[in-house]
């Protein structure tokens, strides 16, 4: 087992053993945020033939080409076609027929005028100018045209992706599987949220917050409950979490005379790959697998900042790769820092930060105590700094990398059109 290990080699480590899921076919309703796992060859052509794109009337543009203001041009009405109808009744050379948005052109017609540019004079329809060829029809293929690759496997899957599943007819579509996480919360002194709060207890809100980052990514989370700080304890509950994709556990992993997370690791047969990554907060982090093909696992760190950040970095690469993710972390802006920071040399810090975007720029400002205890500091942070393991000193005004943490950062609350 190695120690010490980079924040990045730690990821590139993690990665490296996490495998991509298999598909399952899903209900297309039901696959929002997945990611596609097959090659979408669209069954047939978008519109399937040339429709209309207005309220208005069919008719050729050769028999309007003399159509002026002063000599205006009558053509009775042959016919109707409402939306939805077949496309039977071709349109003779002298004709104007009535259609409706989205119906089908008849044969021989080429374009539409709206019916706002002609006038209805008894049974005839009146012209005041040549119209194009085409206008206001919408051809057909415009769309897709069948055999054509529409949605490639790896697509994440959003509103309009299923939109188009749906319009080719795919109600069903193979998606990558959602990776199963089953998360454990480790101490003595943890209660549930509405347990009594007796001496010396304190309530486990890591369950909650890990839990809700396992669904935030799309994984699908089960409960493993609190193991008291004893071998058979542990022991059983590690066990129940072992037929998902990942275990997480928090607490219990430093170097505590009741951290027992890596021993009973060991004892069921886990392989620990390290332990301890030179970031802050985060620091004891294991990782290990059971078997060539069994459960990641995870042991976070206790505090509760350090778990969630260590998840961040560590858990959600892991998920969304085995959920088919290319993609695998959050994006990074460039920020200006609006005040100074500095630290010792050694560890990468992940500093929780605000980000704010002004005139087209982004500034950082760190949300204060950065103690891994200081869950309030996480709530207000929308983002994490990166501040180099080799780097001392970031001035105030100078140019940094965050992560982003909620995409909420460019939601504006007074941009309406
Ligand atoms: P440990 O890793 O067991 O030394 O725990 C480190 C710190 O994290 C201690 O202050 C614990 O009380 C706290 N802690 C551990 N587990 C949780 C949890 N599930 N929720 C909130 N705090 C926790
Ligand atoms: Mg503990």
């Amino acid at each position: 087992m190695r120690t010490g290990l980079s924040a990045s080699e730690a990821q590139q480590m993690i990665l490296g053993l996490t495998p991509v899921l298999r598909d399952e076919r899903c209900a297309t309703a039901n696959v929002r945020g997945r990611v596609l796992a097959e090659d979408i060859v669209a069954s047939r052509t978008l519109p399937p033939w040339d429709v209309s794109a207005m309220d208005g009337y069919a008719a050729r543009a050769e028999d309007l080409a003399a159509a002026s203001r002063e000599r205006p041009l009558d053509l009775p009405v042959a016919f109707e076609i409402p939306a939805g109808a077949a496309r039977e009744r071709a349109l003779e050379p002298g004709q104007s027929a009535r259609i409706l948005t989205g119906a089908p052109l008849p044969p021989g017609a080429d374009l539409i005028a709206r019916q706002e540019d002609i006038d209805r004079v008894g049974d005839r329809i009146r012209f005041y100018r040549p119209h194009p060829t085409g206008e206001h029809v919408r051809h057909a293929g415009e769309d897709l045209r069948v055999g054509e690759t529409v949605l490639s496997s790896g697509t994440v899957l959003g509103p309009a992706e299923l939109g188009v599943l749906a319009s080719i007819g795919r109600s069903v579509v193979a998606v990558y599987q959602r990776p199963r996480v089953a998360v454990l919360s480790s101490g003595d002194e943890l209660i549930e949220p509405d347990g009594a709060v007796e001496p010396g207890r304190i309530v486990s809100s890591n369950s909650y917050s890990l839990i809700a980052q396992a669904h935030e990514v799309g994984a699908d989370p089960l409960y493993l409950g609190i193991a008291r700080d004893r071998p058979e304890s542990l022991e059983a509950a590690l066990r129940a979490g072992l037929n998902g994709h990942v275990l997480v556990s928090s607490a219990g992993v430093s170097v505590g005379d009741r951290d027992y997370i890596r021993p009973v690791l060991e004892k069921l047969g886990c392989e620990l790959f390290f332990w301890g990554v030179r970031i802050k907060p985060g620091f004891p982090l294991v990782f290990g697998r059971f078997g060539e093909d069994g459960p990641l696992v995870f042991g976070l760190p206790g505090n509760p900042v350090s778990a969630m950040v260590t998840f961040e970095q560590f858990v959600r690469p892991a998920l969304r790769k085995m959920a088919g993710h290319r993609a695998l972390y959050r994006p990074r802006v460039q920020a200006i820092l609006t005040e100074a920071l500095h630290k010792g040399a050694g560890r990468l810090h992940l500093v929780r930060v605000t980000l704010e975007a002004r005139e087209g720029r982004y500034y950082a400002r760190s949300t204060g105590n950065q103690s891994s205890g200081v869950l309030r500091s996480m709530a207000r942070a929308n983002g994490l700094l990166i501040f180099p393991a080799d780097s001392e000193h970031l001035p105030k005004g100078s140019t940094v990398q965050v992560q982003v943490l909620d995409s909420d950062v460019l939601a504006a609350p007074d941009s309406g059109l």
